[in-house]
């Protein structure tokens, strides 16, 4: 079992697959980076797999592949299937934008995932094409439906924004209700890579937005998850995440790691060990030593700047948000 030095249990493991993205979201990647990792520097399926093993002995339960856009990345239902041949029970997740998931969803499924979160953050064509920077809303679409057709659970995240999709909170939300999905609001974070002009929505907002066609209770967190609930009436529940408090730091059960095997203890730092050059050589207990001094110096909770200035410089594309 990897336990921190707080005595939380490290069971969730986060992997981006990919820096890369086919979405331009003004929040995240509104300008292709100056260059992407060149391709040799990321670690094959089969070296990520290597150290999924490694993972999974020391007490990992839950692995959500994420990016970047993971769908972009070729055979990613082969590396899904080595994971779930290797332990069947590991709570396999995945988080994308949806775009590429129409194909997808029905090999992405037989390979042994559980469950995905899709990004919708408009239900408008002419507003999805602002945020992501080209016409993406009609695949997206398809592509939920799909995931749903197919047997996927599928949780919705949106990131409210003023001015730019605030008045659509209620559509999204009913549109999210009425196929059984759950919605979480991510507040923005604010971060050197995103658009200047973005003015995120904070979350005593969106609750004073949602009070209006809504009565709610609030349920507080659940297990390890950073996400405050809340509960209608009708017993839909709706999740918050407030990335600026840090009360969601004491249930905080994950890890993460990069597409070139930088090893993540906590997403607001920019501290990290690699397990790069320990894989490569199969060096398998160098890379399980790594992910034990890694739990270990996990910090006790995030940091902000005083004046809610970003902690880490890393882009939320390198680690998966
Ligand atoms: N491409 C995938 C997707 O679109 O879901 C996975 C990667 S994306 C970085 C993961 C999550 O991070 C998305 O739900 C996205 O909304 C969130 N995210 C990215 N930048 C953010 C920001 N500045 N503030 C809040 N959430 C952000």
């Amino acid at each position: 079992m990897l336990i921190d030095s707080y005595d939380r249990v490290v069971d969730y493991l986060r992997v981006s697959v990919t820096e890369r993205c086919n979405f331009r979201c003004q929040y995240c990647m509104p300008e292709k980076p100056f260059s992407w990792v060149p391709k040799e520097n990321l670690l094959t399926f089969e070296e990520l797999f290597e150290f999924m093993k490694v993972a999974i002995d020391e007490g990992i339960k839950k692995i959500r592949i994420t990016g970047g856009e993971p769908l972009l990345r070729e055979d990613l239902d082969k590396f899904i299937k080595m994971i779930y041949d290797y332990n069947p029970d590991i709570d396999l997740a995945m988080t994308t934008n949806a775009y590429l998931l129409k194909t997808a969803a029905q090999k992405l499924k037989d390979a042994g995932l559980k469950r995905i979160n899709v990004s919708i953050d408009t239900l408008k064509p002419e507003v999805a094409q602002k945020i992501a920077g080209k016409d993406v809303l009609k695949n997206v679409l398809d592509g939920v439906d799909e995931a749903l057709r197919v047997g996927l659970k599928v949780k919705v995240n949106m990131v409210p924004m003023k001015g730019m999709n605030s008045d659509e909170i209620v559509d999204v939300l009913e549109y999210c209700k009425n196929r059984g999905m759950s919605i979480r609001f991510i507040e923005y974070m604010e971060n050197q890579h995103a658009s200047k002009e973005i003015s995120g929505m904070k979350s005593d907002e969106l609750l004073k937005l949602l009070s209006k066609t809504y009565e709610f209770e609030d349920e507080g967190f659940d297990g390890s998850s950073p996400s405050h609930y809340f509960c209608m009436k009708d017993g839909y529940r709706f999740g918050l995440i407030e990335p600026y408090e840090d009360d969601f730091c004491k249930q905080c059960n994950r890890i993460r790691l990069t597409a070139e095997g930088q090893l993540i203890p906590c997403l607001y730092f920019d501290e990290a060990m690699s397990i790069n050059e320990s894989i490569k050589r199969g060096d398998i207990k160098g890379a399980a030593l790594v992910l034990k001094e890694v739990v270990r110096t996990k910090p006790e909770k995030n940091r902000w700047g005083g004046d809610d200035t970003e902690s880490s410089s890393r882009a939320f594309y390198e680690t998966g948000g």
